[in-house]
């Protein structure tokens, strides 16, 4: 087992590594810019090391300060949480250069799947379903035309190095076709230094739904069902629920086995995500996340099984502490994700926090860094805590969400807290009918 783990991140992830690690009897070793020098997880941690100015480039994204960082400090690992680096396999090939363990899959899996064009290629062949698209890359115009006239429009132009939803353009039809090639090209190769696109087919409504896998050394692959992220404002997640109120046990237990028997044929290890659009009773495979990702406490509460303690154990080349079998879904959870922001412009709202209180109660869990007094630095991302709510039952779960949205305060700084409290009321939400463009046709009609 690991000594020390250095935490190569910051914000509610850094906290919540740290947590694990020290319920493992593990010492941890926080790494912060200057912007970050007053965080609490800077505050918790056994040891500190300031890597750098406010801008990631010059600090969570600077790898020869990490390093350096691991190496001062005698840390035996990294945990590389989501965003910066945790999907960097560069990075994992430093980190396993310099003898020290990178929290995470082998660096030839996480460029696979880097990559979207191969990571479908890859799935496709151990038995996944995809969406229908091209044949890989469409080198030229002529090339899209053919590939979308065989795939029928409406059809989504999307960017191998894709993320966060950027680099994806429809064509409707086949007129907006060259406009759509390329500005996903221009913006693939602006964000991402590449501009390698694909074609998939344009589903019209269908829902995001992911399944959490884990996988140790030992060959021991389980899957711990599915999250339902289909409430998105321009394609990232704002709620999260587990499990997906669309799916029948049946289907749930279909796509589970095809999933894990893939994940076992791929020889993957850690944790990780494949994520499916799912519409008319099919799934469609759209990519696989190599990493611990923001939703993953809605899976912990439905299993009872703490995701961050199980991936560090298997890191260190434990066996998974249980099988298949042991997983049995209980109740069930929904997350807020809580950002400082205004809740109707979506305006971010840096600041200090004057006043802060969770809220708390049976049932509920609030991931933060945050506490009275902080000043949310202006340079990172918005999101402040994840409200975390567990119920015997979906209708229990949301009951007890507004309850515990309506305790939460924060005062100096806006909130989207407002935002989840008129959602919960809305009766499409509470039925549970509802797909990925659903909640941006719901702003729109509330303003
Ligand atoms: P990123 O890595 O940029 O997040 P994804 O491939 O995961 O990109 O897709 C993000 C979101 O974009 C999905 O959750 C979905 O809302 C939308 N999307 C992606 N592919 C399709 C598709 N073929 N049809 C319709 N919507 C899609």
């Amino acid at each position: 087992m690991f000594n020390k783990v250095l935490i190569a991140n910051r914000g509610e992830i850094a906290l919540r590594i740290h947590r694990a690690c020290k319920e493992l009897g593990l010492s941890t070793v926080a790494v912060h810019s200057t912007a970050d020098a007053d965080a609490m997880h800077v505050r918790l941690a056994d040891e500190s090391v300031c890597i750098g100015p406010p801008a990631p480039k010059d600090s969570y994204l600077n790898i020869p300060a990490i390093i350096s960082a691991a190496e001062i400090t005698g840390a035996d690992a990294i945990h590389p949480g989501y965003g910066f680096l945790s999907e960097n396999a560069r990075f994992a090939e430093i980190v396993a250069a310099h003898n020290i363990t990178f929290i995470g899959p082998n660096p030839e899996h996480i460029r696979v799947m880097g990559d979207k064009i191969a990571a479908k290629d890859a799935v496709g062949k151990a038995g996944i379903p995809l969406v229908p698209g091209s044949d890989g890359e469409v080198r030229s115009y002529e090339e899209a035309k053919e590939a979308a006239e065989k795939i029928g429009y409406p059809v989504l132009v999307k960017a191998a190095a894709g993320g966060g939803g950027r680099g994806m353009k429809v064509a409707k039809t086949a007129a907006d076709l060259s406009e759509a090639l390329s500005t996903a090209k221009a913006e693939s190769k602006a964000a991402f230094g590449d501009d390698a696109v694909y074609l998939e087919k344009y589903l019209q409504l269908p829902r995001h739904i992911e399944l959490q896998i884990i996988a140790d050394h030992h060959g021991n692959v389980v899957q711990l069902g599915e999250r339902d992220c289909s409430l998105q404002r321009r394609h990232q997640k704002v709620l999260e629920e587990a499990l997906s109120p669309a799916l029948t046990d049946e289907e749930r237990i279909k796509i589970g086995d095809t999933v894990r028997k893939a994940i076992e044929k791929i020889g993957y290890l850690g944790v990780g995500t494949i994520e499916f659009l799912y519409e008319n009773g099919e799934f469609y495979f759209i990519e696989m996340n190599t990493r611990l990702q923001v939703e993953h406490p809605i899976t912990e509460q439905v299993t009872r099984i703490d995701l961050v303690r199980e991936q560090i154990l298997v890191a260190a080349g434990n066996k998974l502490s249980f099988k298949q079998e042991d997983i049995a879904f209980k109740g069930h959870a929904i997350e807020c994700r809580v950002n400082a922001e205004n809740p109707k412009t979506f305006r971010p709202s840096p600041g200090e926090i004057k006043q802060f209180h969770p809220a708390g109660g049976p049932g509920v869990r609030f991931d933060s860094a945050v506490y009275t007094g902080y000043k949310i630095p202006p340079y990172y991302d918005s999101m402040i805590g994840k409200l975390i709510v567990y119920g015997d039952d979906r209708a229990h779960c949301i009951a007890r969400l507004k309850r515990a949205l309506s305790e939460m305060v924060f005062v100096g700084v806006e909130t989207t807290v407002p935002l989840f409290m008129d959602l919960v009321d809305d009766p499409s939400f509470q039925k549970g009918d509802y797909h990925i463009h659903w909640l941006e046709e719901w702003l729109e009609s509330h303003d």
